[in-house]
């Protein structure tokens, strides 16, 4: 089965993690903040920290952003659980956004509709998570407008784009946000086995993520309540967690960083060569904007004009015949769990629409010419 992404791997990476393997330290060691400063250097932001996984990044940046009970938070139903479920460890409300047809990610439109209508009915969110849906960022400096007029913090989910831009701004520099946050899964952009970073331009939001990732410590003594310059005290100040990540994984993410350039321009390769080959087929082929850089982390097609019924036809078949595709995103808020919490179907019309007819076909760096001609024939014979 062609995968629709995996990691790879090379020797310089296996080097990488075998020295730290070697060293007296494996975790908080000298490799995380290494890898901390590469992610934030490429990027363009003041501060980063490496965790163990997106998840725990968008829970941090939840805490950080003093996300509380009786709070609201606002994201996509296009996305991994994961965007909606940090709210809810805050003991915040959800809800969603739904997308723009085209583009799959946060509808602008529908966005500022929703703003207006909540100012009125006093239930604005405090946070909003536009989530860089396939690896193409969303209209960030639109969004950021709207951030301003309504007084909410923006966390986006920049899981699937790392390397993407938009206007030429890079994703990770939070120019048009508060926080920015990446996962470092397998199937991501580059990995650490799991793993994920959290960067800002925000100093008091920095000082709060360092100390919630590590169980609410400090060891620093500026930042002291009570004054002790002894060499064994430390203070907890925060109820935090242990959502560090290992030296191991960042001697891999720093080895990984080497080859995001050409992790990317592979991806683009790929793109370019299905837009190519599918493009005459009656299927649409993603749409990105002119002013969006993608990272491609994912290669959507949509089967727009076929049945449910053939949908399910065509993507047995695929599965059947070595082609790995997959659906991104069956709609967050139609999950049984969400379903428990008040949604429902029709609630957000085109992330439904888009889930029903929307296939993940193969894009990955070791994807060969010949894989890649495997799938589109394929594709042809079943459509
Ligand atoms: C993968 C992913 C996450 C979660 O990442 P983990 O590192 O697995 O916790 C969150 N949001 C989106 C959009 C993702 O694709």
């Amino acid at each position: 089965m062609i995968p629709y992404s995996k990691q790879f791997i090379d020797d310089k990476d296996i080097d990488s993690v075998v020295k730290v393997l070697k060293s007296p330290l494996i975790t908080q060691g000298s490799y995380v903040p290494k890898f901390e400063n590469k992610v934030a250097r490429r990027c363009g932001s003041k501060y980063s920290f490496a965790v163990n996984s997106a998840t725990s990044a968008l829970h941090l940046a939840c805490l950080a952003l003093d996300l509380k009970k009786g709070d609201i938070i606002w994201t996509v139903p296009n996305t991994f659980v994961a965007s909606a479920n940090c709210g809810l460890y805050c003991g915040a409300k959800v809800d969603f956004v739904d997308i723009n047809i085209k583009t799959y990610n946060i509808c602008i439109e529908s966005l500022s509709r929703k703003l207006e209508y909540a100012e009125k009915k006093n239930k604005l969110p405090k946070i909003l998570i536009p989530v860089h849906f396939a690896g193409q960022p969303t209209k960030q400096d639109e969004i950021w407008k709207l951030s301003k007029k309504y007084k909410f913090k923006i966390i986006e989910d920049a899981s699937h784009s790392l390397g993407a831009k938009y206007k030429n701004e890079k994703v990770g520099s939070c120019k048009w946000s508060d926080i920015t946050i990446f996962s470092f899964h397998p199937v991501k952009m580059i990995t650490t086995g799991e793993g994920g970073m959290l960067l800002t331009n925000d100093k008091r939001v920095a000082s709060k993520v360092e100390m919630l990732r590590n169980s609410g410590i400090t060891r620093n003594n500026k930042l002291f309540k009570v004054k002790n310059r002894e060499a064994w005290y430390y203070e907890q100040q925060l109820l935090g967690f242990n959502y560090r990540m290992t030296d191991i994984q960042a001697a891999l993410g720093l080895s990984q960083m080497n080859k995001l350039n050409k992790f990317l321009s592979k991806r683009k390769k790929i793109a370019k060569k299905y837009n190519n080959l599918l493009s005459s087929l009656p299927i649409r082929i993603p749409e990105v904007e002119k002013k969006a850089k993608s990272s491609f982390h994912l290669y959507v097609v949509r089967l727009a004009d076929y049945s449910p019924k053939s949908y399910k036809k065509i993507f047995n078949y695929l599965r059947k015949n070595g082609v790995g595709v997959n659906l991104h995103y069956l709609p967050v808020h139609l999950h049984p769990y969400y379903r428990s919490l008040g949604f429902k179907e029709g609630d957000f019309p085109n992330a439904e629409k888009y889930s029903s007819e929307a296939l993940s076909i193969p894009i990955h760096y070791e994807l060969s010419d010949n894989e890649q001609e495997k799938i589109v024939s394929k594709i042809l014979a079943i459509l």
